[in-house]
């Protein structure tokens, strides 16, 4: 699944109730689209007046939302970064980033959870061996007959494309519909569906222009 943020926050307060006695901060939560990691707390720190050392603040929560991964990897991987929000939010010390107090932490949930949370922050080659990566959207680029440009990304199967295009040339003024099959995170602001619903485009220079084309 691709984690929403919605579901990250309903996970968080869950295990926050659940592993941590609920005295976790609200945090915000963004999706990340990066290659590098599942997921990562970013805070600053602040320093506090001369001898007082430094305050942890302006916390973020990312979660990757590029990878197709399994549910229970993606709650474990909020688990992995709610135990370094704890730590950092309460301006605890560790022997290192998953140093002994980090460890402690993860097995006490290990356990009490029946999780499988890992020091790491990617993928194992077993993971990602089971992994369903991408997410190539099918992207209808409608030209209509009056010159106005459109996008309506569809679910990516032969079927949804063949029924959608067939629907939308009956429904609307079309000149053509050109079919892209990309993986670009400009689409992912368009809902997929097969709702015969087509979203105008006021400037379709920003459309990404290296996907694959096939006109239809
Ligand atoms: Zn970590």
């Amino acid at each position: 699944m691709i984690p929403t943020v919605p579901y990250i926050q309903s996970c968080f307060d869950d295990y926050n109730t659940r592993f941590f006695g609920g005295q976790l901060p609200p945090i915000p939560i963004r999706l990340s689209h990066a290659k590098g990691f599942l997921g990562k707390v970013t805070f600053t720190r602040r320093k506090q007046g001369l001898f007082c050392g430094y305050k942890n603040e302006n916390f973020v929560l990312r979660i990757n939302a590029r990878i197709d991964l399994p549910e229970h990897l993606i709650q474990d991987t909020i688990i992995h970064e709610m135990i370094h929000y704890f730590i950092a939010v309460n301006q605890l010390r560790d022997t290192s980033t998953h140093g002994r107090l980090f460890r402690q932490h993860m097995a006490r949930i290990n356990a009490e959870g029946n999780r499988h949370i890992t020091i790491s922050h990617r993928l194992t080659d077993e993971q990602r061996a089971q992994t369903i990566i991408h997410k190539t959207r099918a992207v209808a680029v409608i030209t209509f007959s009056d010159g106005k440009t459109g996008i309506k990304v569809v679910p990516n199967n032969p079927q949804h494309i063949r029924y959608w295009h067939r629907m939308a040339m009956r429904r609307f003024p079309i000149e053509r519909i050109e079919w892209r099959f990309s993986d670009d995170d400009y689409y992912a602001r368009y809902p997929s569906s097969v709702a015969l619903k087509i979203f105008l485009i006021a400037n379709p220079n920003e459309i990404p222009q290296d996907d694959d084309k096939k006109i239809v």
